[in-house]
């Protein structure tokens, strides 16, 4: 069969086939075009859309030898709240599960106050669990952690840099409008709760006395927050986000 690869997916291809648009695929066996794509190198995460003769195709479908395959990338803004032909169980929100190799991205994800799974020396069989299990899309940039079949809703993280990589991240899945800075915790990520200055008073630096007034607090860790912790770098952020 031939397989036309579109896009940022010709950069995915294993490398005697990088940069082809076009590949001449021989069926040596009964497979789904699923497999086929990624014996290739395509993670089927990075899919789109699959069209054979002008009609959208599932990830089961047989490979058939004269068939002339198309393979779109993700096209943003990509929405998994909405179910697809590659995807018919969407997801109900935008919550991430993020691999080791970006995690300073699950820090500037939880900084814009999405919630965000990260875990130090996470094995990749249950990070994959845990994301499945919580219906959050998985970011990394190991390919072979997203061909696992149990994998519905992931993506290749190509950003080097950790800003560049939340900006990516962002006009990806179309979230600008979802920003909520200073509504979670870095650390623990989870949702930070207001709590009175009186309170912690005695925690405060002289200067966070006299300048802050609005404090919040992390129901797990206790560390407090208020708007001068990462208000800067927020901002900064937001701005090269596009805002
Ligand atoms: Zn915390």
């Amino acid at each position: 069969m031939i397989i036309n690869f579109r896009g940022t997916l010709k950069e995915l291809l294993r490398p005697q086939f990088r940069g082809l648009g076009s590949i001449a695929y021989e069926l040596t066996r009964r497979a789904s075009v699923k497999d086929i794509i990624e014996a290739l190198g395509v993670p089927h995460t990075e899919v789109g859309r699959l069209i054979v003769a002008g009609r959208e195709i599932s990830f089961a479908a047989p490979g058939a030898g004269d068939e002339t395959l198309e393979v779109y990338p993700l096209s943003p803004p990509v929405d998994v709240t909405t179910p697809t032909v590659l995807r018919p169980i969407p997801l109900p929100g935008i919550t991430f599960a993020v691999d080791m190799n970006v995690g300073k991205l699950a820090t500037l994800l939880r900084m814009a106050g999405f919630d965000t799974l990260y875990r130090n020396e996470i094995a990749d069989p249950d990070l994959v669990a845990v994301a499945v299990r919580e219906k959050r899309i998985l970011l990394s940039k190991d390919t072979d952690l997203l061909k696992r079949k149990e994998v519905v809703f992931g993506y290749l993280v190509r950003e080097i840099q950790p800003e560049k990589q939340l900006t990516e991240i962002v006009h990806l899945f179309g979230i600008r409008e979802q920003f909520k800075p200073l509504s979670r915790c870095l650390r623990c990520n989870a949702l930070l709760q207001p709590v009175e200055k009186r309170q912690i008073l005695n925690r405060l630096e002289p200067l966070t006395q006299t300048y802050y007034h609005a404090f919040h607090r992390c129901p797990c860790c206790d560390r407090i927050y208020w708007p001068g912790t990462h208000r800067a770098k927020m901002l900064l952020l937001l701005t090269r986000c596009g805002a």
